[in-house]
């Protein structure tokens, strides 16, 4: 099941409450009945967007231009595998800001505010407030930032950032046109906010199928998340298992302990998928959860550099990596190998490097020093080094040659540089990390029984006891991590598995 925002789906905008999935589309009304006769828990959630404003009404002159990154980072690595131009941005972005003038017209239409008369009953996610609640929680700011971003590039629609609402559509035009360079502005579509149902997520496994109905999966943001990105790192872990499950895929991945698993889950180590799955069947959630860095307590090892690096061997274990994408991936991290050792082992004279110190404001050396030692030092860049490198004679060492492997892939070198930079600015702290990490996963390897009777484990709390019976962790690890499990309820559960693991599970 991935129904996003559609099931029992309401838009709401101004006094107006109709049945409709996003864009008006039909609404899916009978599942959620279905969902309640198999005994899920359900409950409601909101989430809104803003108007859409036609390109030619908007007088760009009098916005600021808000130009794309200018290194882009591709979000796939077969783009940087396969790619071997420049990317480019081909759109810009403008910025605009809210006044005391939207301000007033907002104040004033409050009480047509479906979210301020009680019409809206579903919680919304807290990071991306309506214009209408910025007013009101945050009545000290005396504008808002708006971003008037092409809704694409075969489109005159544009979407105003920042501006999600859903006061009546004539209350919105006139917000919208009292903001500078908006005022002609022609609302092509007015925004609105829209109720659904989603599940409670505690009710899944970390495979994402429903722990009291084998076969069932659930994804996205019918789980209680939101989000495009949030939702597709779901899908691909709910589809492979159930692929798994019905035995459309090779069950070949590796579990905890090595061994192969009909099961596939990421760890809270290894991917922000696994601390987003983690967090929801684990935690719950009473609101639309996004997914933050600072969820992660393993973030720097879960870097967007080393993506490929985590997850590409997984992928090609289940049959889902061709061979020759897995190929190019592992010339790339041999040659950051090679990279990195050589860094360690070349010694820099401080003729060959004091000139590029210098240039970059830092200390000149007096005796040889390794190039791993200089390149941990902030303002020197492995690029820094290679280039004074390149100058030494050709066989005593030109690190440019291990990168010249892949010379033809231009984005895969400068990723291949940055890697090898990374990994030895920052070796102390990963290092540091991954021996958390250790501890974290012998947590995890603990299997609890599947069925433990928790109501029967003497010295529980009563909270951990009820906590416990609901979610019915599948690790040690997962169990400490609900909330109101207590490290003192864990070591219960730990001496009681020890004691008599049997009669722990019936
Ligand atoms: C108005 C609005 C604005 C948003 N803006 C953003 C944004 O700016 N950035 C962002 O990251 N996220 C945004 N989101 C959230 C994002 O759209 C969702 O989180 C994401 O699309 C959810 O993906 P999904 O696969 O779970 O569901 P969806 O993408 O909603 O897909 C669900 C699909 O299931 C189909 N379906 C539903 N019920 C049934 C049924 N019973 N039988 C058969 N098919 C069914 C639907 O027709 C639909 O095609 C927005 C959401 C809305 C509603």
């Amino acid at each position: 099941m991935a129904t996003g925002t559609f099931l029992n789906a309401h838009i709401i905008v101004g006094l107006n409450k109709w049945g409709a999935g996003p864009d008006n589309l039909k609404p899916s009304t009978q599942l959620a009945g279905a969902l309640e006769t198999l005994g899920i828990e359900t409950t409601i959630f909101k989430t809104g967007t803003p108007a859409r404003i036609h390109r030619r009404s908007v007088d760009f002159a009098k916005l600021a231009v808000q130009n794309g990154d200018d290194e882009i980072v591709p979000m796939s690595f077969e783009t940087e595998y396969n790619y071997k131009g420049k990317l480019q941005n081909k759109v810009v972005c403008h910025i605009a800001y809210t006044n005391e003038r939207t301000h007033e017209i907002i104040r004033q239409n409050l009480d047509k505010s479906p979210l301020y008369n009680g019409m809206i009953e579903g919680v919304g996610p807290r990071y991306c407030p309506s214009i209408e609640d910025k007013i009101v929680r945050f009545a000290d700011k005396p504008r808002h930032q708006l971003f008037i971003e092409p809704m694409g590039m075969n489109t005159d629609e544009m979407y105003i950032q920042g501006f999600s609402s859903s006061m009546p559509s004539d209350v919105q035009t006139q917000m919208i046109r009292s903001i500078e360079g908006l005022e002609n502005a022609e609302v092509m579509r007015p925004g609105y906010a829209i109720e659904y149902v989603c599940v409670n997520p505690m009710q899944l496994k970390a495979t994402l199928e429903y722990k009291r109905h084998r076969g069932l999966f659930s994804c996205g943001q019918i789980n209680g998340t939101s989000g495009y990105e949030e939702a597709a790192a779901q899908g691909i872990i709910a589809g492979i298992n159930a692929a798994l499950y019905c035995g459309a895929l090779k069950g070949d991945a590796q579990n905890i302990d090595g061994a192969v698993a009909d099961e596939f889950i990421l760890r809270r180590d290894e991917a922000y998928i696994g601390v987003l799955i983690d967090d929801l069947i684990t935690k719950g959630t009473n609101e639309p959860y996004r997914m933050m860095t600072a969820r992660a307590e393993f973030r720097l090892l879960l870097r967007q550099d080393n993506a490929d690096f985590r997850l590409t061997e997984k992928g090609y274990n289940l049959g889902l990596i061709s061979s020759e994408r897995k190929t190019k991936f592992d010339e790339k991290w041999a040659v950051v190998k090679r990279g990195v050792d050589k860094m360690k082992r070349t010694t820099i004279a401080p003729r060959e490097i004091n000139n590029y110190l210098d240039s970059v404001g830092e200390m000149r050396i007096e005796n040889g020093v390794r190039a791993a030692e200089l390149l941990k030092r902030p303002k020197v860049s492995y690029h820094g080094i290679s280039e004074a490198l390149r100058r030494r004679d050709d066989d005593a060492a030109d690190s440019a040659s291990d990168v010249g492997n892949l010379e033809e892939y231009s984005n895969l070198k400068a990723a291949i540089e940055k890697e090898i930079e990374v990994l030895i600015k920052y070796e102390g702290y990963i290092s540091k990390q991954i021996s958390q990490v250790e501890q974290f996963k012998k947590l995890e390897a603990k299997k609890l029984p599947k069925r433990i009777d928790y109501s029967k484990l003497l010295g529980l709390r009563l909270e951990a006891r009820q906590k416990l019976q609901k979610v019915a962790p599948e690790t040690v690890g997962q169990a400490m991590r609900i909330s109101g499990v207590s490290p003192a309820d864990i070591a219960v559960l730990l001496a009681a598995m020890k004691v008599c693991p049997k009669t722990a599970s019936q």
